[in-house]
């Protein structure tokens, strides 16, 4: 017997109609590329949204056809989000910070046909727009009086081309597991992989966002997403904040720490989420200038692993930490480390020590953790396994490839290492391609990552395993020291000796200028093993 409740679509567009209503006056504001604040509210997002619908339906833009930006966190980014899903396009995000060619492979592989983006990214695309045959026009979120001179076809001043429209338009209906939005992995080998959000994965996804032990904002918070609408969904705010009602800063195409930080103050907000780079950055302005935000509440930390140091400092200036983990394949969220009963009076370290997991999953991800031949591992918070996870915002396949992803239960391998324990807090140890295999036993670089960067010389600490005759391989420390601090290799090592294993301690460690990120804020190790490759440890006799 079937129930009696109403077919009732789960569409992306329903939240923005839903803010539009319910919270039309909550305000969203904006650091413009231009310059100036801007100011508007959800009721005029959606208004607008619905004129990018009824403009892209003008232009012949049908129902599964890809729209990319490649854009700045901003409130026309949004508009156009809402109005590209709203007619049963697609919406894909394009990382700027991707090398030219990457850009050019992903937009040719998704075969996207119009291109909306921000005055900021205009030069670059100039450069590839040869080399994109099915991109059919360019739509530059700017006005008629910024907009400059380009090559690029059919280019466009984005208000002008809205002007177009009168809003008189209706969004269109389909099923809700249409695809509403595509964001390509930037996998550190091979080729990125699309990942493609249905409007039911977005929807539920929004609701699991929206829980208290989840990014913990409500409609009287005001919420400033650092992290991207190009990063995995920009961690599903652009559809949690307004299906809350929770009052969104955009900070546009500054991310330093001081023009965060002035947003954070001037908009007095209560809930911030971006990746440890951005915190550092941040942070440093704070402590440089003797600086507080009295008004902030949460900060979402998720991307890489967020250094214990980090939490602390934050919980020094009154503020919680949300250490968040996840991955582009799960829309993205997969744990957050809120402090359940149990855990909730710790005080100190004891605290800390559970702050600094990734936390449990909301409901709606499962999670298991396997060893190499897929048995079930426990949950003891000691053993470490592949990570696996299901749910109905988590991937099942990649966007126009073959390969099946799912193991036989159904669940993805996340490619990372993780201890479970007995209250379900996840602790990832390492991606499984850079966990350090010395002598048959693990060592986790993340940990010892963690651990070099709280000493305070040290900017950015990085861990990879270097081949050793005796034990195969074996971890080199490279540190990049803070500007005009000093510290020798026997500082670190001093540092870290009597905090971990013996055998965990780094055979050497390595000074750099600088160390390497991809495109999403992480380590990139890959370009630090090649930088190594030649390197032998000096103690290393067989
Ligand atoms: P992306 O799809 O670019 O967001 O990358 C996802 C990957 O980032 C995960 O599989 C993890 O390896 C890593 N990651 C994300 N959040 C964290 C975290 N809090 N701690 C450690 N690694 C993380």
């Amino acid at each position: 017997m079937l129930g009696l409740m109403q077919d009732w679509p789960l569409l992306c567009h329903r939240i923005i109609e839903h803010a539009a209503e319910v919270h039309g006056t909550q305000e969203v504001i904006t650091r413009s590329v231009e310059g100036p604040i801007h100011r508007t509210n959800y009721r005029q997002i959606r208004d607008r949204a619905l004129k990018v619908s009824q403009r892209l339906d003008r232009d012949g833009i049908k129902l599964g056809d890809r729209v990319a930006t490649i854009a700045w966190n901003t409130w026309r980014h949004l508009e156009a989000w809402y109005g590209i899903m709203g007619i049963g396009a697609i919406c894909h995000t394009v990382n700027p910070r991707l090398f030219p060619e990457q850009i050019a492979w992903i937009i040719n592989h998704a075969e996207d046909r119009v291109v909306m983006t921000d005055l900021t990214f205009i030069p670059i695309l100039e450069k590839i727009a040869d080399k994109l045959p099915t991109v059919e026009r360019y739509i530059v979120f700017t006005d008629k009086a910024h907009m400059p001179q380009t090559t690029l076809k059919n280019a466009v001043a984005y208000e002008d081309w809205i002007a177009e429209a009168d809003g008189d338009f209706k969004w269109k209906t389909f099923d809700e597991n249409t695809a509403a939005a595509m964001c390509y992995t930037s996998g550190t080998t091979g080729d990125p992989k699309g990942v493609l959000y249905s409007h039911r994965s977005n929807v539920l996804h929004a609701l699991m966002a929206n829980s208290g032990d989840s990014l913990g904002a409500n409609a009287a918070d005001t919420m400033l997403p650092v992290v991207p609408l190009f990063h995995a969904n920009s961690w599903g705010i652009a559809f949690s904040a307004p299906s809350m009602g929770t009052k969104l800063v955009f900070p546009g195409a500054k991310l330093d720490g001081a023009s965060v930080y002035e947003l954070l103050d001037t908009e007095k907000v209560t809930h911030t989420a971006g990746v440890p780079t951005v915190w550092l950055m941040l942070l440093n302005h704070m402590s440089a200038n003797s600086l507080k935000l009295p008004h902030l509440r949460m900060v979402v930390c998720g991307g890489s692993a967020m250094p214990r140091s980090m939490i602390q400092s934050f919980l020094d200036l009154g503020v919680a930490v949300r250490h968040a983990w996840g991955m582009t394949e799960m829309s993205p969220i997969g744990t957050l480390a809120a402090l359940k009963p149990p855990f909730a009076e710790l005080k100190g370290e004891a605290r800390l020590d559970i702050l600094q997991t990734q936390g449990y999953p909301p409901f709606g991800v499962q999670m298991k953790i396997t060893d190499d031949a897929g048995k079930d591992l426990p949950w003891d918070g000691k053993t470490f396994g592949r990570l696996k996870v299901s749910g109905p915002a988590v991937s099942k396949a990649y966007f126009r490839l073959d390969a099946d992803i799912l193991d036989e239960d159904g669940y993805f391998d996340t490619g990372d290492v993780a201890t479970i324990d007995a209250h379900g807090y996840m602790r990832i140890t390492d991606r499984s391609k850079d966990v350090i295999k010395s002598g048959g036993e693990w060592i986790s670089s993340i940990d010892l990552e963690n651990l070099a960067v709280g000493h305070p010389a040290v900017a950015e600490a990085a861990v990879i395993g270097v081949y050793h005759p005796k034990w195969d391989e074996r971890p080199l420390l490279i540190i990049q020291l803070k500007q005009g601090q000093s510290a020798t290799r026997e500082d670190i090592l001093k540092f870290m000796d009597g905090k971990i294993a013996k055998w965990w301690m780094p055979d050497d460690v390595a000074f750099v200028d600088g160390i390497p990120h991809t495109a999403t804020g992480k380590i990139l190790k890959t370009a630090l093993r090649d930088q190594f490759k030649a390197y032998s440890f000096p103690n290393a006799a067989a």
